[in-house]
């Protein structure tokens, strides 16, 4: 029929993030896939991480033969010619440019496991509640069936966190198995060679140290990592979710945020298999549950989030917070900071451009928020410095969970807290210059006297907000807040 398109004409355009098989329709499917230098000559980038992105592309394209045309080119405008079809993309900056473009479809989003349209539902049930993460993590639960007996959880409760915020082990070690690592090949090694030229060139400058590939390219090597991770490390997952460790960053974590959004897996899948793991009596029902509200709960509510809260949500600025991230943190400049806990995660960032949650958290999110660092800055920053940072996912957790600058939409009160709880919840202070208890003096621990000016700075911010009555009644007892002041002012911007 005159003008109707057959599907082999029409091509997938698949971004760097949606690498997985299912991003294509069938094993026929033409495809393009367009390789950006401009992108990492923009802005500065971890090493590990742009090697990573362009090793998954270039290994998609690979596997993908002929049936993939693999362009480089600096605007992706200037090659994306029609007809296209192209899977939602994953920020609005690229919804943007493809909805600007001729001759390209839009498909709904892939690579997540509640559609908007059920979200849609989910929220027009809510009336006038917040959205909370608790009530979506039950109804998609209950919807898809996971970890379900009939109309109840498996188990009789919904929530197991509880029994999921175990401080580490006194032996410093989890012994759990290793993560799964991957091997590099040779794309890995021309992309290396690529990165290297690129920055001799002297117009793309990268964050942090290059090092081995740690982190899933491929479908297969992805699926490697859950295998290993669901029989060798998921039983001991749960209790030490929170928990921090000096010399294992990895502990009992997935690492599967990376491969995850570059679309490597297909979240349900994952989920899947941690029930099957779960009811073949393998692993605990906590660390089981503990894992799949990450990804069934965590993961798809701040994606949803992110569309649903609108373009302006990622300029929120609740606590007018204006300070530049100074440039020893900006930097990965571990070495110059005595604080053991902010030396010990920023030389992970440096080193591998991951940390886990906590850290993320309540180390490097706290004290960007103790000091009053802008938050879109801090945003930016978590975007470019950690391997599975991309718009959707690194907004909502920065400016809502970890900065508070939404003003309570994600979180009920800020994660803001002193040295104790980073000594109870990880190894860090013992061999730490400061004292996690000491406000004042030489050996005044920077997060806890931060904590307590913030809440000065944030008096007025916080009042009304009935969780933070306790901590405001504790700081109008404090006799050395005056010197407090004076002392937290002086340490300005300089590394701790
Ligand atoms: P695990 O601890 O093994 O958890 C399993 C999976 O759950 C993760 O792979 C991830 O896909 C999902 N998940 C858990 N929590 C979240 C969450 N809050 N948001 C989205 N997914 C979640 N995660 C990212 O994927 N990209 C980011 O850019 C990112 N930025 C963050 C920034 C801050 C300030 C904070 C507090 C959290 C951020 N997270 C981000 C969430 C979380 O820290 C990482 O997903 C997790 O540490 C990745 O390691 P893992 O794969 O071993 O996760
Ligand atoms: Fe961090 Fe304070 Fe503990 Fe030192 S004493 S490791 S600065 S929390």
């Amino acid at each position: 029929m005159a003008g109707k398109r057959s599907a082999k004409t029409v091509r997938r355009w698949l971004f760097g993030d949606q690498l997985g098989p299912h991003f294509v329709d069938d094993d026929d499917q033409p495809v393009l896939m367009i390789e950006s230098r401009a992108v990492f000559a923009r802005r500065t980038f971890h090493r590990q991480k742009a090697h990573l992105v362009l090793s998954a592309m270039r290994h998609r394209a690979a596997e993908l033969g002929d049936r993939c045309e693999y362009v480089a080119a600096d605007t992706y405008a200037e090659v994306a010619r029609g007809p296209l079809t192209v899977c939602h993309p994953t920020s609005r900056a690229a919804l943007g440019l493809v909805q600007r473009l001729p001759d390209v479809e839009i498909l709904p989003a892939r690579g997540f496991v509640t559609s908007s349209a059920e979200f849609q539902d989910w929220t027009e049930t809510r009336g006038r509640r917040r959205l909370l993460l608790e009530d979506f993590y039950r109804d998609a639960r209950t919807r898809l069936g996971v970890l379900m007996d009939g109309d109840e959880p498996v188990g009789g409760k919904w929530n197991l966190d509880a029994e999921n915020r175990e401080p580490p082990p006194r032996s410093g070690s989890l012994g759990v198995p290793e993560p799964w690592w991957p091997a590099e090949d040779e794309i890995d090694e021309q992309v290396r060679h690529d990165l290297d030229r690129w920055e001799a060139d002297g117009d793309v400058h990268f964050l942090g140290v290059d090092g081995p590939r740690r982190f899933a390219a491929t479908a297969h090597e992805a699926g490697e990592v859950l295998q290993h991770f669901l029989s060798d490390r998921l039983d001991a997952f749960g209790p030490h979710e929170d928990a921090m460790l000096a010399g294992d960053p990895w502990m009992a974590h997935s690492l599967l945020s990376a491969p995850m959004n570059l679309g490597l897996l297909d979240p349900i899948d994952v989920v899947r298999q941690a029930e099957q793991v779960y009811r073949s009596g393998a692993v605990r029902l906590a660390s089981t549950e503990g894992f799949v509200r990450q990804i069934l709960g965590w993961r798809d509510y701040v994606w949803h989030l992110y569309w649903q809260q609108g373009a302006s949500y990622a300029h929120r600025n609740a606590l007018s917070a204006e300070r530049p991230i100074p440039k020893w943190f900006a930097e990965l400049d571990a070495d110059d900071v005595k604080a053991r806990c902010l030396s010990t995660v920023l030389a992970d960032v440096r080193d591998h451009g991951w940390v886990h949650h906590i850290p993320r958290l309540m180390v490097l999110g706290n004290y960007a928020m103790q000091r009053g660092w802008r938050p879109s800055a801090v945003t930016d920053w978590f975007h470019r410095a950690f391997v599975d940072g991309y718009d959707w996912v690194m907004v909502p957790n920065v400016i809502g969970m970890s900065q508070y600058a939404d003003g309570g939409v994600m979180a009920t009160k800020p994660y803001a807290s002193g040295g104790s709880y980073i000594d109870r919840m990880s190894d860090f202070c013992g061999g730490c210059a400061y004292r996690p208890k000491v406000r004042v003096g030489e050996k005044a621990c920077p997060f806890t006297a931060g904590y307590w000016a913030f809440l000065h700075a944030h008096r007025e911010d916080l009042a009304g907000n009935h969780r933070m009555a306790q901590p405001l009644h504790g700081l109008d007892r404090l006799k050395d807040l005056e010197e407090l002041l004076v002392q937290e002012a002086d340490r300005g911007s300089t590394a701790p």
